[in-house]
C-alpha cells in the first residue's frame, strides 16, 4: 500500500471521509499529537487499529467529536460539572470518560462500560469530524510504546506501507496527549495528566481529584492505558533528577571514552552545564509550554543520532510540568510495568 501525505483541504478531507466510510485508517493532525483515524461505529476500522498499531487489546481509545456534535448519542448521563468543564476547556487538550450508551463498536472501550471523549481544537481536525458527523477514534498515531508523533512525518515513520492516507495539519502546537478526567462520579478525577492540569480543573468546577492505579491483584485499573511502557526512543536510555547531574556527568564521560554516541535531554539552563564536546545536545526549551512541544521531537531525534540518551528531569514538576515529566518518566524506563 502507498502511503500519501496530504496537506489538509477540502479536497483530501472528503478523500478521508471516503477512506473512514470504507472502513480504513487515517492519520489525522490534532494539537496534541496526530491520531490514527477509525469509525467509532465500525469493528472492522476498530480492530484495523489496534492491529496496525500493536495495541494491547486491553487498552481502550478515544472517540473524537466536532464541537456541535450530540454527545447523547454515545454517552448516557452528562454530570452538570462535565458540561461546565466542556464550556470552559473544550475545544481542547481535554479527553472526559463518561458512562457509554454502548452505541459505539465494543472494541473501543476494550469492555469498559465507559466511553473517553474528546473535541479536539484543532481547525483541520474540527473541519473532518463536522464532514464526517460520527465519532473517530483515534489513538496517538505511533507503533505501541514508540514515541507519540508530533507532526505527518513522525506518522510516516512509523506507518509507511501501512495506512492509505496521512493529513498534514502542520506541527503540533500541544505536544503531549490530552488530559484524561474521569467524570462518572461525584467529582472529576484526573486518568493521566496533561495540558489542562488539575488545578486548572478544581477551579473551575470546585474539587479534583487524582487517580494512582492501585496494583494489588483482582483489583480493576480504570485506566489501562497508565500502566504500559509508552513514548520510547529506540536507544538506550537513563533518566536523572537535576540534583544527579554529577552522576548523569560521570556516566556521560564513561560512555564517551567507550566510543557511545551519546545524547543529553535537558532544558535549557541545566543543558549549558554539561559540556558540549563529544555530545548532541537536545534542548527541551525554557518555558513549561515550549518543554510539551518539544518533547517527542526530541525524543525521536535521539534515536536517529545517538545510541545512548541521557536525560534530566525538568526542575519545575507541578501543572503542566506533571504531563511532562509522566511521559519522560515512561520513554526512559527499560520494562512493562508488570501489571
Ligand atoms: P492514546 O489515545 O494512545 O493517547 O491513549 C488513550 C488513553 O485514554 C489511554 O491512557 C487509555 O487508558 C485512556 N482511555 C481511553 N478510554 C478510556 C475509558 N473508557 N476509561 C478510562 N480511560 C480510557
Ligand atoms: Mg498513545
Amino acid at each position: 500500500m502507498k502511503t500519501e501525505i496530504k496537506k489538509i483541504t477540502p479536497e483530501s478531507i472528503r478523500e478521508a471521509k471516503k477512506i473512514l466510510l470504507d472502513g480504513g485508517v487515517v492519520g489525522i493532525p490534532t494539537e496534541t499529537v496526530y491520531g490514527l483515524g477509525g469509525n467509532a461505529f465500525d469493528d472492522g476500522a476498530v480492530k484495523k487499529i489496534f492491529e496496525v498499531k500493536g495495541r494491547p487489546n486491553d487498552n481502550p481509545l478515544i472517540a473524537h467529536v466536532h464541537a456541535e456534535y450530540d454527545l447523547s448519542r454515545i454517552i448516557d448521563y452528562d454530570p452538570p460539572y462535565a458540561a461546565a468543564l466542556r464550556k470552559a476547556f473544550l475545544p481542547g487538550p481535554l479527553t472526559l470518560v463518561y458512562p457509554s450508551t454502548g452505541k459505539v463498536s465494543p472494541y473501543v472501550s476494550c469492555g469498559l462500560n465507559t466511553l473517553a471523549v474528546r473535541i479536539p481544537a484543532h481547525e483541520g481536525a474540527q473541519a473532518l469530524l463536522k464532514e464526517m458527523d460520527i465519532p473517530i477514534v483515534a489513538p496517538s498515531a505511533n507503533l505501541s510504546k514508540h514515541v507519540s508523533p508530533t507532526s505527518a512525518e513522525h506518522v510516516y515513520e512509523d506507518f509507511e506501507g501501512k495506512i492509505p492516507l496521512i493529513l498534514d495539519g502542520g506541527e503540533c502546537v500541544g505536544g503531549i496527549e490530552s488530559t484524561v478526567c474521569d467524570v462518572t462520579g461525584e467529582i472529576p478525577v484526573i486518568l493521566r495528566p496533561g495540558l489542562i492540569t488539575r488545578e486548572m480543573i478544581a477551579d473551575m468546577v470546585g474539587a479534583c481529584g487524582e487517580y494512582t492505579p492501585d496494583l494489588k491483584k483482582g483489583e480493576k485499573v480504570k485506566s489501562p492505558g497508565v500502566l504500559y511502557k509508552h513514548y520510547s526512543p529506540r536507544c538506550r536510555t537513563a533518566l536523572f533528577t537535576v540534583e544527579e547531574t554529577d552522576k548523569a556527568s560521570s556516566l556521560i564521560e564513561q560512555e564517551c571514552a567507550r566510543g557511545t554516541k551519546v545524547a543529553v535531554l535537558a532544558e535549557k539552563d541545566v543543558l549549558q552545564t554539561f559540556e558540549k564536546e563529544n555530545v548532541v545536545f537536545l534542548d527541551l526549551g525554557e518555558t513549561e509550554k515550549e518543554m510539551a512541544a518539544r518533547l517527542y521531537g526530541l525524543l525521536r531525534e535521539a534515536e536517529k543520532v545517538c545510541d545512548f540518551m541521557i536525560a534530566i528531569e525538568p526542575k519545575k514538576t507541578d501543572g503542566v510540568m506533571k504531563g511532562v515529566l509522566n511521559r519522560l518518566r515512561k520513554a526512559c524506563v527499560s520494562v512493562d510495568i508488570e501489571h
